[in-house]
């Protein structure tokens, strides 16, 4: 459930990063109508609120001024024998009933203000108000029956009167004691039975709020392009910062792309040289033809060695091989056969170069050497002649050789145990010259220099083993 939730949040927010534009739209209109919705419904009950007020102060005025009239005028009128008549403008010295004035003098207002109307109207209207003055419509027939059971309420409605949005708002006209005696006793009243406190008629008034209405659409309209306009403004700009951003962003992500993949071709441009140049060291670490180690090998090797047995104080030994009569063989039996020989001499000795310490490197020509780190003369003497049979043990053919019906090597062996004051340079003199040594007794044979000692470095201190 939680994670429908997470992925319906997920979905909605890459909806509304993929179309903002048209969710702002959307939502920013809805936020407008709601509001001028209720804009216009907070101003029409502000209209109607105000149309009541205006409604009940009005008719109070009337009741009010219809009171006074009563008691202060048409009674004292009376008093004097003064006729109080509906049709007072004929006869001479009646003055008007108070129903009458009340109804003219709301007209009077009514026409000052703004189409107010009041009509005075009832179930038992005299003759002469018969047409105008009775229940006519639906509301004043409505209102005359709500009036009849709360007389002290008011009733009323907002309908369209005369085609236009007006509230109706009626309120009960009641038999006060001053009036009985006339309607009871008056020749021509529909009702004689009358008693004080009776709802005798209704008095409506009309308040016109189409006007009102109108003027708050108007401005309701007015309100509505005035915040569209400033929402569209908004969005424009809302909507260029966006696109700026986006092109930005799009920019930003192409430029990281890029570099990205520079980067990749960079790093396969660098392993492939990396590549290229281990196999070049290699290679030119290698000799191609027995592919032994090299001279260049030995030389970094063998100064290596020679420092860290400085450093250990361990005897380090150096053995110069070279085959006998080989340039005999090479002279009979073709280059090619020469080559081929010395790739077997070669194999021979990289065999028994059992150390993983023990170097074994191609010193140029027919020639080879063996570094051995920790190894004394007595330990050199059983690695080179076991090298020497080795190679005997092969039985290449080489009927010119002085020594025999073979190949055969000489060796010549130097071990040390290195002074920081030595040479490495002169361990390999030793080795060689002893190789010389072992040329001079007659070949195939091993020689250490100078015996059992190799001295190095002249009015140097000698090693002793
Ligand atoms: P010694 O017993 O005194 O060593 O006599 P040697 O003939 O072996 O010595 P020398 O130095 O006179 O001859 C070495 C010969 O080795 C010379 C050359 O023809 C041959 N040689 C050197 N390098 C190569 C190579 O890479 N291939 C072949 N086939 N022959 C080589
Ligand atoms: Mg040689
Ligand atoms: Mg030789």
């Amino acid at each position: 459930m939680k994670r429908r939730l997470s992925s319906f949040f997920e979905t909605g927010i890459n909806f509304f990063i993929n179309h903002t534009l048209m969710v702002l739209i959307i939502a920013f209109t809805l936020a407008t109508i709601i509001i001028l919705w209720h804009l216009e419904r907070l101003a029409n009950k502000q209209i109607e609120s105000t149309a009541l007020d205006n409604a009940q102060s009005y008719s109070q005025a009337l009741a009010e001024f219809r009171t006074l009239y009563t008691s202060e005028v048409v009674a004292v009128a009376q008093s004097h024998g003064i006729e109080v008549s509906h049709d007072y403008k004929t006869k001479t010295g009646a003055i008007p009933l108070p129903a009458t004035l009340s109804m003219l003098l709301g007209n009077r207002l009514g026409g000052k203000q703004s189409g107010v109307k009041s009509r005075l109207y009832s179930k038992y209207p005299f003759p002469w108000r018969e047409i105008s003055g009775g229940l006519n419509d639906n509301f004043a027939q409505t209102a005359w029956k709500t009036l009849q059971q709360s007389p002290q309420q008011s009733y009323y409605r907002f309908e369209d009167v005369d085609g236009r949005a007006a509230l109706r708002y009626a309120t009960a006209d009641v038999m006060r004691p001053g009036c009985i005696s006339c309607h009871n006793a008056h020749p021509d009243s529909p009702k004689h039975n009358w008693r004080v406190g009776e709802v005798r008629g209704v008095l409506e008034v009309i308040i016109p709020i189409e006007t009102h209405m109108l003027l708050t659409n108007s401005m309701l309209r007015q309100s509505f392009i005035l915040i569209s306009s400033i929402l569209m403004f908004c969005l424009i700009c809302i909507t260029l910062a966006l696109r700026k951003l986006r092109l930005r962003n799009h920019e930003a992500n192409t430029y990281a792309a890029a570099i990205a993949e520079t980067n990749k071709k960079l790093e396969a441009e660098i392993a492939t040289r990396k590549q290229a140049e281990t196999e070049l060291r290699r290679l030119s670490l290698i000799d191609p033809l027995t592919e032994l180690s090299n001279r260049r090998y030995f030389d970094e090797v063998f100064k290596q060695e020679w420092k860290r047995a400085v450093r250990h104080q361990q005897n380090l030994a150096v053995i110069m091989i070279d085959i006998d009569y080989f340039k005999l063989y090479n002279d009979h039996y073709g280059h090619q056969a020469g080559d081929q020989c010395i790739r077997l001499v070669a194999k021979a000795l990289n065999v028994l170069t059992v150390r993983e310490t023990d170097t074994i490197a191609r010193y140029g020509g027919e020639e080879f050497v063996v570094i051995l780190p920790g190894t004394d003369k007595t330990g050199a003497l059983k690695v080179a002649e076991a090298m020497r049979e080795g190679v005997e043990n092969l039985h290449i053919h080489h009927e010119f050789a002085l020594t025999g019906d073979r190949v055969t090597i000489s060796a010549g062996i130097a071990s040390a145990l290195p002074l920081v004051s030595m040479s490495h340079v002169d361990l390999l003199r030793e080795a060689d010259q002893a190789l010389y040594q072992a040329k001079q007794a007659g070949r195939n044979c091993v020689k250490a220099r100078n015996g059992s000692v190799v001295m190095l470095g002249a009015g140097k201190p000698k090693p002793t083993r």
